[in-house]
């Protein structure tokens, strides 16, 4: 056994068990358990990935420049107020380790994604959980959960697992109510499934205590190539700067995912599919007895009556060659988290969850 022990923290981080992705015995999965986008990437992003071959030898771009014009220009942000990272995961990485540390704390929910306590914990923070009423982010239970020690409060918008999200309104009356020395960190990772909505960004340029975080993983369609941003007060991103190593992001990610941003046609097509199938697959579950709240993200989170019957359900669905998600994590035992997938998919889903019942 090695002498040396880790940090304080570390070990009450329980390592991470992602979405499955085969069951022993079936063949031709479908894999719903972790909010990919079933259509792929944008055709414009696969050629951009074929065209880097050709510059694998050099380092990648350090400041991320294109990139981030191109953010610019496509979400009307300043792009020099973006940070890009290693998935927006690295982006909660870099708040945690700039702003959070041994005696102070990190404020999230008990429905809030799972990366918010493993960072916080990596940092030597205290994760504080706060309890919510009815699964929706609950901005006052968060305002009560907030000390002279909190440095950050994450909230998703929409959220996952649970699908719900709360109005601008709301995410200002939290960013205007938290302690002086605290950031709001405002995940958008599902931002883009809800049309109309900026993600928080607009928020983020008349406050100085709100950052924004996006992704490449969910409706681009870019998970595999792990690209996330963030978007804050210029001081912020400034420090995150100091803390992100030079060569964070491959040139072959940088360039499918600037390709990406710019197919708006894509993403146009991604957002409609996914709120008609979405949609259509909640419909069926509740006609089937399994209901789940109105989600704004390519997930629906179904209401079982209780875990055992959640648990047989994902068995069930499992050797129909179905894998979802079991929540049990985020406090949420008798629910399964299903991802909108193709048309064919979401029928299947429907099919063997009454076939279940
Ligand atoms: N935030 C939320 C709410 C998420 O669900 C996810 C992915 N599951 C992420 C952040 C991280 O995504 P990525 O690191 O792939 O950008």
């Amino acid at each position: 056994m090695t002498a040396i022990k880790p940090q304080p923290g570390i070990m009450d981080i329980a390592l991470y068990v992602g979405g499955k992705s085969h069951v022993d015995g079936v063949t031709n999965v479908v894999k719903l358990s972790s909010n990919e986008n079933p259509f792929g990437p944008s055709p414009a992003a696969q050629e951009a990935v074929k065209r880097s071959v050709h510059e694998l030898h050099r380092y990648p771009s350090t400041d991320h420049r294109a990139l981030r014009d191109a953010i610019g220009e496509v979400h009307g942000v300043d792009p020099e107020r973006v940070i890009c990272g290693v998935g927006s995961d690295e982006i909660i990485t870099f708040l945690c380790q700039a702003y959070a540390g041994p005696g102070t704390e990190v404020v999230y929910t008990e429905h809030g994604f799972a990366m918010y306590r493993i960072s916080a914990l990596a940092a030597g923070a205290t994760p504080v959980e706060v309890r919510e009423r009815e699964r929706v982010t609950d901005v006052d239970a968060i305002l009560a959960g907030c000390t002279d020690r909190t440095r950050l409060v994450f909230i998703a918008n929409p959220n996952n697992p649970t699908g719900t999200m709360i109005g601008l309104a709301e995410v200002e009356r939290l960013a205007e109510g938290l302690p002086e020395q605290c950031l709001l960190v405002l995940d958008g990772a599902y931002a883009e499934y809800v049309e109309g909505y900026d993600g928080g960004a607009k928020l983020v340029e008349h406050r100085d205590n709100v950052v924004m975080t996006r992704t490449f993983s969910k409706l681009y369609g870019l998970g595999g190539l792990r690209v996330g941003w963030g978007y804050g007060p210029k001081d912020v991103i400034d420090v995150l700067n100091r803390v992100r190593g030079p060569f964070n992001l491959s040139g072959t990610a940088l360039a499918a995912a600037e390709a990406a941003v710019r197919d708006t046609t894509f993403v146009e097509k991604c957002r409609s599919e996914n709120t008609r199938l979405r949609g259509w697959m909640a419909e069926a579950l509740a006609e089937h007895g399994v209901p789940s709240d109105t989600s704004t993200a390519n997930f629906v989170l179904a209401r079982f009556a209780d875990q055992e019957e959640a648990e047989a359900c994902d068995l069930y669905l499992q050797k129909q060659g179905l894998i979802v998600r079991r929540v049990a994590g985020y406090n949420l035992p008798h629910c399964l988290r299903i991802t909108v997938g193709d048309e064919p998919s979401c029928r299947q889903i429907a099919h063997y969850v009454g076939l279940f019942k």
